[in-house]
């Protein structure tokens, strides 16, 4: 599979691991939570518990840091009992605000890559999670002025992509999205009609893990620095 380069005037990018880095920070925030319950519960038992709280919570609360502090304080209040269980309520809730202050680490080459690309290009950014914390990321990583249009999700899914590519008003197929999620950034996307360029990163949440199909209907790359190379 390679891209229809010839066609492309967008090229959108998601935010979180994609533009700089997410995951790592989450792991560990992860490990840390896991260390308040090691008395009860190993790591391994903490990990499915808070995954499987995660998971019947995402549909109430969506995706981001707020979902993921509450998911904690939940699985800690199903594990621990009163004082204990108040005590690391409130440390988890340092925890998530420390996460929500994460200095903001872009990946290498994203800036250079992207202002190489501007000239040719409409850059986007389409994101999910908490609206505040993205708008924040954005603005700190000092991209916000390559961008002609962002737009924050609750969710990115088929319908999703279409609803904001008919708003854009332009044909899907001059759309390339790339992203580190095949889950959420490359299969919707190109099931919508887009092109897609799947950056995978190491570290990704076990919910974004899916099977990489045989036929591919997207190009894979090492790093963003490599769309230089398929689009310049
Ligand atoms: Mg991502």
């Amino acid at each position: 599979m390679s891209l229809n380069a010839k066609k492309i005037t967008h090229v959108c990018l998601d935010a979180d691991d994609t533009l700089w880095e997410n995951e790592p920070n989450f792991r560990r925030t992860e490990r840390e939570f896991y260390a308040l319950l090691k008395h009860k519960l190993t790591e391994r038992e903490a990990e499915d518990k808070l995954f499987q709280t995660e998971m019947a919570n995402l549909d109430t609360f969506g995706y981001g840091v707020k979902s993921f502090t509450l998911s904690m304080i939940e699985t800690a209040l199903n594990t621990l009992d009163g004082e204990e269980a108040a005590r690391a309520a409130r440390k988890i809730l340092d925890l998530g605000k420390n996460l929500l202050q994460t200095p903001v680490i872009l990946l290498p080459g994203v800036k250079e890559t992207l202002e190489k690309l501007t000239p040719k290009y409409h850059l986007a950014v389409i994101t999910k999670g908490d609206l505040l914390a993205q708008e924040r990321k954005l603005e700190d990583s000092g991209l916000l002025p390559l961008f002609g249009r962002v737009e924050i999700v609750s969710k990115k899914d088929t319908s999703v992509y279409r609803s904001i590519f008919r708003a854009w008003n332009v044909n899907p197929e001059n759309i390339l999205m790339v992203g580190n999620s095949l889950k959420s950034d490359v299969l919707p996307a190109v099931a919508a009609g887009a092109q897609g360029a799947w950056i995978p990163c190491e570290d990704n949440w076990k919910h974004e893990q899916t099977e990489e199909p045989e036929n591919p209907s997207y190009v894979k790359l090492n790093a963003l620095t490599d769309l230089l190379t398929v689009l310049l």
